[in-house]
């Protein structure tokens, strides 16, 4: 996921006071999680090519006695642990797949593979859901229903979520519920992101080219100009955020790159635009792309031109379940004190875990990294990003806390 967190309200500077409260039999596991994240930093692998760590997961989940798929989606694995009482499935998911960048750490388990690099933290998923399934094996007597560990490949891109579903991870059995973390550096180590509703935004793109009839610079009656018409589909497109949808709808519309013309006396043939949509509300997502079109055909018609249009969606808005997030925040709070939540941060980066939220109730949260006492300070998709390893266990304590809230005897 790329970092942008949305600056309106700070987010705390410090970590939280009070140290967090971790279960004795999950604190035991944290040498076994922590090696394992070093392991998989070292020999980070990306999207769809994550051969080395699924086989690690998978020979993890098999030596804890579980029903394992291998190949799912390629690379992806999948666990199922049946607890010792029926009852409902759900779904922890984590992604396995570093990133195209050289790693500039001079750490003991830095990476080992030139240009490939854990920077966004999926090494600590990883680890951290391989160390849920162990504690919930052990825990598995007070377990009503299955738990249902997905290992999933190429977050970063081009997405292994959705392939996964389409393979059926959601059935067989049936998910009921969904969770998920990620490691966030604008976080202090000890503090959680939790939210209810939209966490992520969709991050779609858009390819424009503007078709009008080139000529002389001293003659623009005879041309119908690409140049003009594109500066002004430009600063119509301004009025879709701020026009044409509720102010109180975050939305960013940004044209990142305009081409066109080679001469100062020449009117050219063609512009052509790139940008890209990002939203947090599912049915505006659905919506805006037509209208953003109507502008442009609008345009382009009254100068004269023409126009070709392409519109890309990547993934959808992450968006969490009120109750799942409740859920989730109670876990939270047990382990980081209520001090310790922070329930305001939302950003315009994209995160698959989209699909399978989509699909079934649950929660994605944050799992604060930076620490500025050891110097861990850098951003996801940077090379000197790293975590503070105190994290695991806590992110480790609130999705084993989640599960067992969500599988309690009813
Ligand atoms: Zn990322
Ligand atoms: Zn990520």
């Amino acid at each position: 996921m790329a970092s942008a967190a949305m600056p309106t309200v700070p987010l705390p500077a410090a970590p939280a006071a009070t140290a967090p409260a971790v279960p004795p039999d999950l604190a035991a596991l944290r040498g076994e999680v922590v090696a394992l994240r070093r392991d998989l930093h070292a020999h980070p692998e990306l999207g769809f090519q994550e051969r080395r760590t699924a086989a690690e997961v998978a020979r993890r989940l098999q030596a804890l006695g579980l029903e394992v798929k291998t190949g799912v989606a390629k690379t992806g694995v999948v666990g199922l642990l049946r607890g010792d009482h029926p009852g409902p499935t759900v779904l922890l998911r984590a992604d396995m797949d570093a990133l195209p960048l050289q790693e500039d750490n001079a750490v003991p388990y830095a990476s080992t593979i030139p240009g490939v690099m854990h920077a966004c933290g999926h090494d600590a998923h990883t680890a951290i859901l391989a160390g849920a399934a162990h504690a919930l094996v052990a825990r598995r007597q007070r377990l009503h229903g299955n738990v249902k560990f997905v290992f999933q490949p190429a977050e970063e891109s081009p997405g292994g979520a959705l392939p996964m579903i389409q393979e059926g991870v959601l059935e067989d059995p049936h998910v009921d519920a969904a969770f998920g973390l990620h490691v966030w550096s604008d976080l202090p180590v000890g503090r959680v992101g939790v939210r209810a509703g939209p966490l992520l935004a969709c991050a779609d793109k858009f390819e424009l080219a503007i078709l009008g009839k080139g000529g002389h610079g001293a003659a623009p009656h005879q041309t119908v100009d690409p140049i003009v018409t594109a500066a002004q589909v430009i600063l119509a497109l301004q009025t879709v955020a701020s026009r044409l949808v509720d102010p109180l709808q975050p939305v960013v519309l940004s044209v990142g790159s305009i081409h066109g013309g080679q001469a100062f006396n020449i009117i050219p043939n063609k512009v052509t635009l790139l940008g890209t949509l990002r939203a947090f509300d599912r049915e505006l997502v659905r919506a805006l792309p037509g209208r953003i079109e109507e502008i442009v055909r609008g345009i382009t018609a009254a100068a004269g031109a023409t126009y070709e249009w392409k519109y890309t969606s990547y993934y959808p808005p992450t968006v969490n379940d009120r109750e799942m997030a409740a859920l989730v925040r109670r876990a939270a709070e047990a382990v980081v004190t209520p001090a310790g939540i922070v329930d305001h941060l939302q950003t315009l980066g994209g995160e698959d875990m989209s699909f399978f939220l989509e699909r079934v109730p649950g929660c994605f949260f944050f799992v604060g990294c930076n620490n500025p006492a050891k110097g861990i300070v850098h951003p996801h998709h940077s090379g000197l990003f790293d975590l503070d390893e105190d994290a695991l266990p806590i992110g480790l304590s609130i999705l084993v806390g989640a599960v067992e809230d969500f599988l309690k005897a009813r």
